[in-house]
């Protein structure tokens, strides 16, 4: 119940407040009880504007960004769509609430499994997790309507181009190691694509064969 009240404020405040109008994705948000996706010694601060440690080095995004990523892709409600970077699985649950199907990939086997077992928990059973380097994507589940990338990559590695519907859009996080720029790309035909730059932001790095090694630099 107590969450409940801090999950309305965090939709007023730290949501609609900053400028997320897409009633879906305020739904949505209202309706996801984030604070299961961390411990539950962080239980108290999950209704806070911040990111917060899930373990492995990795983050569950700041709520704001989930939505603004979420808004990005424009869904209407019966989409496939493809994320990458599974980590806690509260992304994938925002998703799963407008999207039919939603498919996820993490590269850690740990998160992928306390992420389907949270999904599970919640009743989120139109959400499929995959343990593999997600750089490439999800070639057999492809084409998806929308992309979204939760970890920075240093470029837009190609399958997720060609995993796009015509009309599909992906969000993706580009630049150095510490800091990026979210990018909207929209697959406009089979060779035409629309790129648009939405605002700085800070994602842990994506790892694998079209992203950045494991401990490597970078800017
Ligand atoms: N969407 C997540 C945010 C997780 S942080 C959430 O809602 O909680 C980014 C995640 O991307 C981390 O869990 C990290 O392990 C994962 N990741 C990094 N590189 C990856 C890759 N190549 N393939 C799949 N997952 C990757």
């Amino acid at each position: 119940m107590e969450y409940a009240i801090a999950r309305r404020r965090m939709v007023e405040r730290q949501i609609v407040a900053k400028g997320i109008q897409d009633p879906l994705v305020i739904e949505a948000m209202k309706r996801v009880p984030r604070h299961r996706f961390v411990e539950e010694a962080l239980w108290a601060q999950a209704y806070g504007d911040y990111p917060l440690p899930i373990g492995d080095k990795q983050t569950i995004s700041q709520p704001f960004m989930v939505a603004l990523m979420t808004q990005a892709l424009e869904l209407r409600g019966g989409e496939k769509v493809l994320e990458i970077g599974t980590g806690s699985g509260y992304q994938a649950a925002i998703l799963s609430q407008i999207a039919s199907r939603v498919y996820s990939v993490e590269r850690i086997s740990r998160l992928a499994r306390r992420a389907r077992q949270v999904l599970d928990e919640i009743g989120c059973t139109n959400v499929n997790i995959k343990l593999s380097d997600g750089t490439i994507g999800w070639e057999s589940e492809a084409p998806f309507d929308g992309i979204v990338v939760t970890a920075g990559s240093p470029k837009v590695p190609s399958h997720y181009l060609e995993q796009l519907t015509i009309g599909g859009r992906l969000i993706i996080p580009v630049g150095g190691r510490g800091s990026q720029v979210l990018k909207c790309i929209v697959r406009q035909s089979s060779d035409e694509f629309k790129e648009e730059n939405l605002l700085g932001c800070r994602f842990v790095p994506l790892i694998g064969k079209d992203g950045w090694s494991e401990g490597e630099g970078g800017l």
